[in-house]
C-alpha cells in the first residue's frame, strides 16, 4: 500500500518512508492511497483474541512494508506489562446501551500511549529502510497529554531525540510535572509563552524549513513527528475501535453488524478520525459524536461546513482539547474530495491567510451523514462528572466528562437509542482540582496537588495510577521557558547544534 500527500496525490511513498518523516516535504500530510477493507467474518475472528493480537490483525492492512515478524515484535513490546489491568483498551458498561472505552491504563495515563507505546518500535524499523543511518529528532507540540506520552515511548531509544513543546500556562499541574521530571539521555522538554496552536504552528514552521532541515542533514539528524499529524500516530488509534466493537460482542451488548456510536472527546481530531478509518474499513458505525469543549470551532464546522479559527481562545478545565486549529481535519477533507490535493490545498491556504475556510454543500451533507457533533463549558463538564459518579459510581475526567455532557444532549435531542461507545480518554487523577470541585461540589480541602490526589481517593474510593502518585516530591529538571518566536533557536540548543 502506498501512502499520499494531502497536498500532492502524485508523491507515492511507503508507510516506512510516511511515518519516518511525519510529514510531507511541502507540508501536506500522509494518508493511505486507498482504504483496506474488511467484513463481519474479519471482525467475528477479532473477538476471541487480546488487544496485541488484534492489533496484529490490523496494522498489517495498512503497514504493508513492514514484516508480520516485525510486527509482532512490536505489538507484544507495545501492549504489555506496562499497561495495568487485563487489557490495554478495556470496555465498561455504565448503563443500559452504553458503554465506555478506558484508554488510559497505560504509563502516562492518557490515551495518547496506545499509539505512543508502538509509534517509537515503527518509526525505529522505518528509519532502518529509509533513513539511512541518520537520527531521528522528533520534534512533539502538546496540548498536554501527548508530550509525556511521547517521552516515556522515546526515552533513551536508539537512534532517536525527542523534543517537546508544552503552552506554559496551558498544561494541568499534573501534566507539567509529569513533562518537567522526565528522564532519560536522549529527551528535551521546554514550555512556550503562547497556547497550543501557537506551539504546533511553530513545530510545522520548524519542519518544513529547508534550512532548518540541512542544518540538521549536516549534523546527520532529520526530523520526525509524534503528534497525529503522523500517520504512525494515527494507525494504532484505528485498533481500539475495532477492538472495543469486538469485546461488545464478547459481552453480549451487540451482535455482530449492530451498528454502534463512538462519542469522542476532540481536539486536533486525530482520535475521532481513527474511528472514521475504522467506518471506512467495514466496521459497522452509526454515527461518530465529535464532543467539544468550548473551543467549538468543530461543532460549528461540522454542522455548517464553515471552520473559523478567527475566535477567541478559551483556557478550559479540558486542556488537551484546548485547540482552534485541528490539524487531522484536513486528511477527512481531503478523503471527502476524492483525494483532490489542489482543492485540498486552496482550503487549507485559506485557513492560514483569512483565518477561515467553507466546504463545499455536498461535503457538508456527507459529514453530516457521518458526524454528530456537540460542545459544552467547564460548568456543564463538571455537571456532567458530579450527575455519572452520583447516577453510576463512575469516576471521569474532565476530557471524558466533555464526551459524556455532548452524548447526552445528543441522546436527549435525536431520541437516537443505538448502543454507544464512550471514548475515556485520561485518568481523572490527571485533572484532580476540577474532578474533585466536580464530586465534592466544589468543597474542596486540600491545597496541594497531591494533597488533592488524596482528598478525591478518600472520596471516591478510586485509586490514583501508581505513576501519577510516584511524581510526588520528585524535582523538576527541566523549567526552560521561551518566547514562541523563539522555538527555532530553542531546537538548536536542545540538540547542541
Ligand atoms: C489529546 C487528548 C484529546 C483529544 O484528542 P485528539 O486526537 O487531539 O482529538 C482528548 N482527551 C485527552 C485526555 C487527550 O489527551
Amino acid at each position: 500500500m502506498n501512502y499520499i500527500s494531502t497536498r500532492d496525490n502524485q508523491c507515492a511513498v511507503s508507510a516506512s518512508f510516511a511515518i519516518a518523516n511525519g510529514i510531507s516535504a511541502e507540508g501536506g500530510l500522509f494518508v493511505p492511497e486507498a482504504i483496506p477493507q474488511t467484513d463481519a467474518a474479519f471482525i467475528e475472528s477479532l473477538v476471541p483474541l487480546d488487544y496485541a493480537a488484534r492489533a496484529r490483525k490490523i496494522l498489517p492492512l495498512f503497514l504493508t512494508d513492514y514484516t508480520a515478524d516485525e510486527l509482532r515484535e512490536y505489538t507484544a513490546a507495545a501492549y504489555g506489562a506496562q499497561f495495568t489491568g487485563d487489557t490495554p483498551a478495556p470496555v465498561v458498561k455504565l448503563r443500559d446501551n452504553v458503554s465506555m472505552l478506558e484508554l488510559w491504563h497505560g504509563p502516562t495515563c492518557a490515551f495518547k500511549d496506545m499509539a505512543l507505546q508502538l509509534l517509537p518500535h515503527l518509526l525505529t524499523g522505518a528509519a532502518g529502510r529509509v533513513l539511512d543511518g541518520k537520527e531521528s529528532v522528533i520534534l512533539v507540540a502538546t496540548s498536554g497529554d501527548t508530550g509525556k506520552a511521547a517521552l516515556e515511548g522515546f526515552k533513551d531509544v536508539k537512534g532517536t531525540r525527542i523534543l517537546v513543546f508544552f503552552p506554559e500556562h496551558g498544561v494541568s499541574p499534573m501534566q507539567k510535572l509529569q513533562m518537567m521530571t522526565q528522564e532519560g539521555e536522549n529527551v528535551g522538554v521546554c514550555g512556550i509563552e503562547g497556547n497550543f496552536d501557537d506551539a504546533q504552528t511553530g513545530v510545522k514552521a520548524i519542519f518544513t524549513d529547508p534550512a532548518v532541515r540541512s542544518k540538521l542533514a549536516a549534523n546527520g539528524m532529520c526530523f520526525s513527528s509524534a503528534n497525529s499529524i503522523n500517520w504512525g500516530r494515527l494507525v494504532p488509534q484505528i485498533v481500539y475501535y475495532f477492538s472495543a466493537y469486538a469485546d461488545l460482542i464478547a459481552q453480549g451488548e451487540i451482535k455482530n453488524g449492530d451498528r454502534v456510536n463512538f462519542t469522542v472527546p476532540t481536539g486536533n481530531f486525530g482520535n475521532i478520525l481513527a474511528g472514521w478509518y475504522a467506518m471506512k474499513m467495514g466496521l459497522p458505525v452509526n454515527k461518530l459524536i465529535c464532543a467539544s469543549n468550548e473551543n467549538d470551532v468543530l461543532t460549528e464546522f461540522l454542522t455548517t461546513g464553515r471552520y473559523n479559527r478567527r475566535r477567541p481562545f478559551h483556557t478550559t478545565v479540558s486542556p488537551s482539547m484546548d485547540i482552534l486549529i485541528s490539524s487531522n481535519l484536513e486528511r477527512l477533507i481531503f478523503h471527502l474530495l476524492h483525494n483532490d490535493s489542489e482543492e485540498t490545498k486552496r482550503l487549507f491556504a485559506a485557513l492560514k491567510e483569512t483565518g477561515e475556510y467553507t466546504v463545499p454543500d455536498a461535503l457538508l451533507r456527507e459529514i453530516k451523514s457521518t458526524f454528530a457533533a456537540g460542545c459544552c463549558n467547564d460548568d456543564e463538564t463538571k455537571a456532567a462528572i458530579a450527575d455519572t459518579y452520583k447516577t453510576h459510581g463512575y469516576l471521569s475526567d474532565t476530557h471524558t466528562g466533555v464526551a459524556i455532557r455532548v452524548y447526552n444532549s445528543y441522546r436527549a435531542a435525536t431520541g437516537d437509542k443505538t448502543p454507544t461507545v464512550i471514548v475515556s480518554t485520561a485518568s481523572p487523577y490527571k485533572f484532580s482540582k476540577a474532578v474533585l470541585s466536580a464530586v465534592a461540589d466544589g468543597q474542596i480541602e486540600a491545597e496541594t496537588e497531591f494533597d488533592m490526589v488524596r482528598e478525591l481517593e478518600e472520596k471516591t474510593g478510586v485509586p490514583a495510577p501508581a505513576p501519577l502518585k510516584g511524581l510526588a516530591g520528585k524535582a523538576p529538571r527541566f523549567t526552560g521557558v521561551c518566547e514562541k518566536d523563539r522555538m527555532e533557536a530553542e531546537v538548536y540548543k536542545l540538540l547542541g547544534i
